[in-house]
Parts: structure tokens; C-alpha cells; sequence
């Protein structure tokens, strides 16, 4: 069995305050609601007195030998089908009231999460499992928003429900009070056995299914790797052990519960709790310390009553499965946004200069240390260096995926901490290696930075990247939507990616040439492209062709994260360091000379 750690306690109570602060948006409809529940269930015992009352006003008449008081009947009558009407508009009011509050609070949290993830450093996605985001924005919404618009007002139906009615049977006759709740205390007991760690258990249950869920993910993103490299055993092997370890966990989650739980319904259910009543009933009767509608009234309820506390023991355990939900979404809503200027600043011009940056990936890894470099406006920067120098961070830096551990980078004079990200993303775009299409048309792919563009504005930029006649040979034509009407090549979804750049028109271009030419027979059409996208911009580019370094202003060597040399090609093509780099990166030289460029 699964030792319940110290650790598994501990999450379930942080589910428990999770839950408390997600429900904060629908806390005052809850509470009308829950005004509601407590009408409703202060009402419950009046349709049971009317019951009692009518009894004895037919047993009176009989034992009298007179006619039965019909005005008196008839108002008894209609105080039961007043009181239950009332009572049953009460709850009905508080179900609705929680039902809206329920899809308000899906809402909001979605709202919330999606804001959360629109601000957070765009590097956290690269670190952070896609299969728990997805798990968290899908799944645990739905989890948890019933529990929370739900739970109150059940809970709190359950308990005062109950309470009311007791008071009621006790006022009746206490003799047949006791014997109406005997068997709820054994199955209090038994309840409470089986729900023993059940909060930690559920917690560490819910752990193993995230597991699962993100395993999963990976084996199905990856799988074209997987095949290829023949390790299909390796990963269904993480999947297999992430799929064991679940389900030795939910045995021991369930395990408490079958046996006891059966036992406790037993103890609930209608037909004994009839035989308890009416039975007992029977001898108080005999008695003589009871009559016939007391014991009718008094039975009723004891069927009634186990009914409502059964649902506080359910939403218990929603509670829980709840609470590990809660704990994620909280997770995700508590990663530190990039920080937003609160009084944004216009850049003066666009130069973009990068003073002593510094910048690590967590504790590990310092990808850059110390760059300084100038960008100025209408030149081509190059940079050039081995895998793993800190290229693409540099790139990714300046279009504020995330800020720099130290230093400054700013545009026009102003750090881009205290621009806007209007003013910034207006004035950067880019092409990277991975080409962020999103899961939409191909049209609102182009037209990501510039929604309102006209379709004549997105054909000419599609023309000018040399992917109009591809886009319109498709059925859909613009409209495809990429991943379900259409798949891309590597070479097409780069040139959906460079017209985008070139419709968003914005004077500086941050470029990775690797993939772009990954595709040797569109090579041409992507340079052609290219070419215009470059003209009078400021462009800074990972190069991968001798192309881009020779026609380049400056070229910029780094290794380990520093800057180690910089010139134009000219200037740098005699050192014989810078020699070996270039070759290193795949590219070749002709007719190098001698002379030093080296810092
Ligand atoms: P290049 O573009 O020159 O190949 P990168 O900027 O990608 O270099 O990487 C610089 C360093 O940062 C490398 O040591 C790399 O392993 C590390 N690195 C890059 N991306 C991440 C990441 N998302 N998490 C952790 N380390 C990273």
C-alpha cells in the first residue's frame, strides 16, 4: 500500500484554501443562495407538523364519532402543499443561483488563467510541461467549478436539513426521535473509517493521473521522434510505469471505500430504515407513549434525513478531488507575470542597444553573461557562434520573451521593461526556428500582429513570401485551419510565418535562418522572400549561410554566452579563431587572409 506522506497531508489541506481563494468571484451569490437553502430547509419540517396535525384531526373525529371537520382539514391541506411549494421554490431559487454562479465562475477562471498565461515570460512554456497546463485549463476547471458553486449550499443544506427535522421529531415524540437517527451514528463510523487519509490519498491520486495525463502527451507529440529512433519501448515504458503507479494508487484510494461503504449504505437505506421505524414504532405505540400519525410522520423523515447528509459526505469527497484541482489552477495563476510598465514610455527612434546583459535559465545554466551590442537602425547584425552559445536567447531577449537576469536592453533610449507591449511588439517582429503558427487559418496566422488587415493586405504579403499560389491551391483556401484542414512543410509554414512578419511591416526583424532553409527545395523561394523582408530594416540574424555574414554590417561571434569577436566579415574573415568558428557553424569561407579581429 502507498504510504500517505506528511507531504500528501499537507497538499490536501492547501486544496482546501486553494478552493476557498477561487471562489472568491462568486462569494456573494453563494451567499444568497445559501439564504435560500436555509428558508428552504427551515420550512422542511412544516409539511411534516401538517401531516402529524391531519392524522389527529381524522383519528380525533373518528374516536369521537363525528364527521371529520372538513374547513379545518382543508386548511391543514393547504398549509402542507403551501409549505412544501415554498420550500421547494427555495432550493429551486438557491440551484439557480449556483448554477449561474457555476458558469460565471468558469468563466472567470479561464479568463483568469488565459490573462495569466498571456503575461507570463514566454521562455516558461519551454520549461513548463504542456500536458499540466493543458490538464489545468481543460479538466481542473470543470472540476472544481461545481464543487465550488455547489458545495456550499449542499453542505449546507445537508447539515441544517437534518438539524430542523430532528428538532421537529423530538418536539413530536423523543422516544421515536432516537429511534429515527439509531442507525445514522454506526454509519457516521463507518463513513469516517473509510474517508481515514482520504484527503492526502486523493491528493497523491491526483498526482499520479497528472502524471499520466502529461506521459501521455509526450508519447503522442513525440511519437514521430520515437519511431524514428526505434525507442518506442523506452517511452510507452514511462507511460506504462506512470499508468502502474495510478492505478496501484486508486486501488488503495477505493479499497477503504467498497467494503464499508457498502456496509454504511446498508445502514441508511430505505428498507431497514422502515423496518426500524414502523417497527419500533410499533412497540412505543403499544406502549401507549405514541399514536399512528407520529409514527407515520416520524418514519418519513427518517428516510428522508439520511438523504441529505449522504450529500455532505459526497460533496466531502468532490471536496477533495477538488481541492488537488484547485491547487494547480492556483499554481498556474501564481506564476510571476512579466512585470507591465504602469506608465509607459515612447522610444525616441529605434535603436536598440543591449548594455551588460546577463541571463540564466533557472539556477543551472548561464546562457549569457555580460553582452553589450548595438543595433543601429537600417543595418543587418549577424550572429554567429556554436550550438548552445546563446544565439537564440540573445534573439528571444530583445523581442522580451523574457528580461534579462541583469542589464538593460532598450529601444529608442527606453528599457523594454518600461515599454508597451503595443510600442514593443509595433516595432520587433520576427522568425524564429519554430515558426508559431497557431491552431487557426491560415489568414489569421498572417494576420496575427494586424487583425484588421484586409484579405488583399494578407494575399500580398502571402504573394510577396511565395506562399499565395500553395495557400490558394488548398480547398479552403485562406480559411484552412492548419493541423485540421491542412499540414504545412517545414518550408511553408516558415514562409506563413515570414509573411506574417512582413504584413506586421514593423522596423526591426529578429530572424534564425536555421529552418529556413531546412528545406532544400523551396531554398530559393524562401531566399527571394527573404531578400524583402531584410530591405531597410534593422535586422538581427542567427546566420546560417555565408550569405547573410558576408552582406551583413557586423557580424557577431559568441561562444559560451560572451561575445568574442565582432567586425564586419572583411574585418574579422583573417582571424584565424574566427576562421575555425565559421567552419565549426557549417558554413565555408573563401580565400581567407591573415589579421586579427578577436576582442
Ligand atoms: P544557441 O542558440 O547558440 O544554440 P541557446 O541560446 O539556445 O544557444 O542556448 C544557450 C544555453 O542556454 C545553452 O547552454 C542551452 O543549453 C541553454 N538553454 C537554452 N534554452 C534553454 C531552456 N529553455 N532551459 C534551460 N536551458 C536552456
Amino acid at each position: 500500500m502507498t504510504n500517505v506522506s506528511e507531504q500528501d497531508r499537507r497538499s490536501g489541506r492547501a486544496g482546501q484554501d486553494a478552493i476557498k481563494r477561487l471562489s472568491q468571484p462568486v462569494k456573494g451569490r453563494i451567499v444568497v443562495a445559501q439564504a435560500c437553502t436555509v428558508l428552504s430547509a427551515l420550512l422542511s419540517f412544516v409539511p411534516y407538523l401538517a401531516l402529524v396535525q391531519l392524522g389527529d384531526l381524522f383519528l380525533g373525529a373518528k374516536a369521537a364519532g363525528q364527521p371529520v371537520d372538513a374547513a379545518r382539514a382543508h386548511e391543514v391541506v393547504g398549509v402542507l402543499i403551501m409549505a412544501f411549494l415554498s420550500q421547494l421554490f427555495f432550493r429551486a431559487l438557491a440551484l439557480i443561483i449556483t448554477h449561474f454562479a457555476d458558469m460565471k465562475l468558469r468563466y472567470v477562471i479561464r479568463r483568469q488563467i488565459v490573462e495569466r498565461l498571456g503575461r507570463v515570460p514566454l521562455a516558461w512554456f519551454g520549461e513548463t510541461d504542456s500536458g499540466a497546463v493543458r490538464n489545468a485549463v481543460q479538466d481542473d476547471t470543470k472540476t472544481v467549478h461545481t464543487v465550488i458553486a455547489h458545495g456550499p449550499v449542499d453542505r449546507l443544506n445537508g447539515v441544517l436539513q437534518p438539524v430542523v427535522l430532528l428538532a421537529f421529531m423530538a418536539a413530536v415524540n423523543w422516544r421515536l426521535a432516537l429511534i429515527g437517527v439509531a442507525t445514522i451514528p454506526l454509519y457516521f463510523a463507518l463513513q469516517a473509517l473509510s474517508m481515514k487519509d482520504m484527503g492526502p490519498r486523493t491528493a497523491q491520486m491526483n498526482g499520479h493521473l497528472a502524471t499520466v495525463s502529461s506521459t501521455m502527451v509526450e508519447l503522442v507529440s513525440g511519437i514521430k521522434v520515437v519511431k524514428a529512433f526505434g525507442k518506442t519501448g523506452e517511452a510507452h515504458e514511462s507511460y506504462a510505469k506512470a499508468t502502474a503507479a495510478f492505478s496501484r494508487s486508486y486501488g488503495d484510494w477505493c479499497a477503504p471505500l467498497i467494503g464499508l461503504c457498502a456496509v454504511a449504505g446498508e445502514l441508511i437505506s430505505a428498507p431497514l430504515l422502515l423496518l426500524v421505524n414502523l417497527g419500533g414504532g410499533a412497540l412505543v405505540m403499544g406502549a401507549g407513549a405514541a399514536n399512528l400519525p407520529q409514527i407515520l410522520a416520524c418514519s418519513l423523515i427518517a428516510i428522508v434525513l439520511p438523504v441529505a447528509i449522504s450529500a455532505v459526505a459526497n460533496t466531502a469527497w468532490s471536496y477533495q478531488m477538488a481541492g488537488a484541482a484547485a491547487t494547480r489552477l492556483c499554481a498556474i495563476l501564481d506564476t510571476p507575470p512579466l512585470p507591465e510598465a504602469a506608465a509607459p514610455k515612447k522610444p525616441n527612434g529605434l535603436a536598440v542597444s543591449i548594455r551588460d546583459v546577463s541571463y540564466s535559465y533557472g539556477e543551472q545554466t548561464q546562457a549569457l553573461r555580460g553582452i553589450d551590442l548595438d543595433l543601429q537602425p537600417g543595418t543587418t547584425t549577424a550572429l554567429i557562434g556554436p550550438s548552445g552559445s546563446g544565439k537564440s536567447t540573445l534573439a528571444m531577449l530583445i523581442a522580451r520573451f523574457d528580461d534579462p537576469t541583469s542589464g538593460s536592453i532598450s529601444l529608442g533610449g527606453v528599457d523594454l521593461r518600461d515599454l508597451s507591449a503595443r510600442d514593443l511588439y509595433g516595432a520587433v517582429s520576427f522568425v524564429l526556428q519554430d515558426p508559431l503558427l497557431i491552431n487557426a487559418s491560415i489568414r489569421r496566422n498572417i494576420a496575427l500582429a494586424k487583425p484588421d488587415a484586409t484579405m488583399e493586405d494578407i494575399r500580398r504579403a502571402a504573394r510577396t513570401a511565395q506562399i499565395d499560389e500553395t495557400v490558394m491551391s488548398l480547398p479552403k483556401g485562406y480559411d484552412s485551419v492548419l493541423g485540421t484542414d491542412c499540414l504545412l512543410s517545414g518550408g511553408e509554414s516558415q514562409r506563413v510565418s515570414i509573411a506574417r512578419a512582413l504584413l506586421a511591416d514593423a522596423p526591426i526583424l529578429i530572424m534564425d535562418e536555421a529552418t529556413a532553409f531546412a528545406d532544400p527545395d523551396s531554398e530559393a523561394e524562401i531566399q527571394k522572400a527573404l531578400n524583402v523582408l531584410v530591405k531597410d530594416r534593422t535586422v538581427l540574424v542567427i546566420a546560417h549561410r555565408v550569405g547573410a555574414i558576408e552582406g551583413a554590417d557586423q557580424v557577431v561571434v559568441m561562444e559560451q554566452g560572451e561575445i568574442v569577436a565582432r567586425g564586419t566579415h572583411r574585418d574579422l574573415r583573417g582571424n584565424a579563431h574566427y576562421q575555425a568558428l565559421v567552419r565549426q557553424c557549417g558554413l565555408q569561407l573563401d580565400g581567407a587572409e591573415g589579421g586579427d579581429g578577436h576582442e
